[in-house]
């Protein structure tokens, strides 16, 4: 069984003491593939650290994250532009709009968030996108950029069934984690009314671990939570799910 973790945080801080042992811990459970999403220029050489010790299973994604959408965000497309033109990565990551931390960087959000869906198309790579009160806004912008060469995953997707057949509807899979375990979750009420190849499965890990681990640090290793939840949803084994899940993930990362 391969389970892929398509969205998790391994060069935390959170993980300074444990790092090795909690990989190892999940690669003995069948997560062995790990999507590692970019935060800021501050944490690139702990990503490469961390595939430099993992290179069969750490696959690393370059972006700039909306809430570190700062008076420095040209400095840090910048570090992006000179990174991808540098090496190989698997996607842009993460990009989007948060409103919920901060509502004045609205305009720089907008525009880093372009700007990165231009150099994802440039390089024929994926989008992974972070969005938190702001589903307006990023549809917005995915409904100017739309087209075949524009695709991703809608990380931690808590939206309605409408707004997850928009996101669908703009070539991005649904980024599914411990927010479908949740008692308030919202996402279960649904999910099963959507084809499972528009799913794929992730922690966002040190944060939203799955209950029974709510408000813990979570880890690649809880995403087998998140498995037993889809496997009454979906009335389908954990291994289908897992084959199901990987294949999708393929699908966007090509690998
Ligand atoms: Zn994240």
């Amino acid at each position: 069984m391969i389970i892929t973790d398509t969205h998790t945080h391994l060069y935390s801080e959170a993980f300074e003491e444990d790092r090795s042992e909690t990989i190892n811990r999940a690669i003995e459970h069948g997560i062995s593939r790990f999507f590692i999403p970019a935060i800021d220029s501050t944490y690139t050489n702990a990503m490469f650290n961390l595939e430099r010790l993992y290179p069969d299973n750490i696959f690393l994604m370059m972006g700039l994250h909306p809430t570190h959408v700062k008076e420095n965000y040209d400095y840090e497309l910048k570090h992006v532009e000179e990174m991808l033109k540098s090496r190989k990565f698997y996607a842009i990551g993460e990009i989007g709009i948060d409103l919920y931390w901060d509502k004045t960087t609205l305009n720089i959000q907008q525009i880093a968030f372009k700007h990165q869906i231009r150099l994802a198309k440039k390089y024929k790579l994926p989008i992974v996108i972070h969005c938190r009160d702001a589903f307006d806004e990023i549809f917005q912008i995915l409904e100017a950029e739309k087209g075949d060469d524009l695709f991703g995953i809608f990380h931690c997707f808590t939206g309605t069934l409408e707004q997850a057949q928009q996101a669908i509807s703009y070539n991005m899979k649904l980024g599914v984690g411990g927010v479908v375990t949740f008692k308030n979750g919202q996402i279960d009420q649904f999910l099963e009314k959507l084809d499972l190849k528009h799913i794929v499965l992730e922690t966002d890990s040190p944060y939203l671990a799955p209950v029974p681990y709510r408000g813990k640090r979570n880890e690649s290793l809880y995403i087998l939570k998140v498995l037993e939840k889809l496997s009454l949803i979906y009335n389908m084994s954990i291994e289908e799910l897992a084959e199901i899940t990987t294949e999708n993930s393929k699908d966007i990362f090509n690998i």
